[in-house]
């Protein structure tokens, strides 16, 4: 735990949060500050600033709230669909360092983009630079 962290702090009761999920190893609070009605976030209860700084079990118990709580957060404001996602990083627009996927409900006409155009243009990679960065990528995964 970081005693500086607002989502520790939710996770250990300190700071409130409305909770609407948990699991051994995360716990899921609508977001005090929401893009819509429902956004919610999930943790993992350790304090992990980064996705690759959390263990294979705490991601696996992250993503397994996600995907139960989509369809009860989109059920519960009445949504069309819903946004998933992880600001990996500042420079991704990660605003609290401890790492956690967002849930944000989506409804027709609400003015939102897609994930899509999170990182801004599309860069122009040929068919070489593509093999070249999918077998860096290979190289470096480490599935757990
Ligand atoms: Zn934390």
């Amino acid at each position: 735990m970081s005693s500086d962290c607002p989502f520790c702090g939710i996770v250990a009761g300190e700071i409130p949060g409305r909770i609407v999920g948990e699991n051994d190893h995360a716990v899921a609070f609508l977001d005090a500050n929401p893009m819509a009605p429902g956004h919610t976030l999930v943790v993992p209860r350790n304090h992990r600033e980064r996705l690759a700084d959390a263990t294979s079990e705490e991601t696996q118990a992250v993503f397994s709230l996600v995907h139960g709580l989509a369809p009860a957060v989109e059920a519960a404001v009445d949504a069309d669909g819903a946004t998933v996602g992880v600001n990996d990083g500042s420079v991704a627009g990660q605003e609290v360092p401890h790492t956690h996927a967002h849930v944000i409900p989506r409804f027709a006409g609400d003015g939102g983009g897609s994930i899509h155009v999170a990182a801004g243009s599309r860069p122009e990679l040929s068919d070489a630079k593509l093999d070249e960065i999918a077998s860096e990528i290979g190289g470096a995964s480490n599935d757990e």
